[in-house]
């Protein structure tokens, strides 16, 4: 599929449309494929449905997906102004993530969603089986 833009200019304008804040969590999982030393990932592939990363042969897509901005229930991320603007838009997110996900699924990919608090150090270990458990297969 060819892209309108080179590379560069694709990131950027993803992460323009995308929810900003992702950058940071999309790198802490680059560090973890490494130190696991998990090989065969894209990232940013030029896909419908813009997964973060995919692992072409095996046919995964990974997003990494922010708590706040995807409505993670994973601690109080409301904030007390403008709530009906931010409900609106993580509930539009929401919306994009479950198609996304369906659509790949319905292609027969595996689909994982990584939550941006799973990256963190003490959700690490789970983190780790769940990615593995997926990508052995
Ligand atoms: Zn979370």
């Amino acid at each position: 599929m060819a892209d309108v833009y080179d590379k560069t200019k694709r990131s950027a304008v993803m992460r323009n449309i995308k929810s900003k804040g992702n950058k940071s969590t999309e790198l802490a999982l680059i560090k973890l494929f490494q130190e696991q030393g998990i090989i065969g990932w894209r990232r940013g592939y030029p896909v419908k449905g813009h997964p973060d990363f995919v692992f072409l042969n095996k046919k995964v897509a990974i997003f990494v997906d922010g708590c706040f901005w995807h409505g993670h229930d994973c601690r109080n991320t409301h904030p007390k102004e403008n709530e009906d603007f931010w409900s609106k838009k993580i509930g539009d997110n929401i919306k994009r993530d479950k198609a996304a996900t369906e659509m790949f699924m319905n292609r027969g990919w595996t689909v994982i969603r990584v939550w941006e608090c799973e990256l963190k150090k003490k959700n690490r270990a789970l983190l780790i089986e769940k990615l593995k458990g997926v990508l052995r297969g």
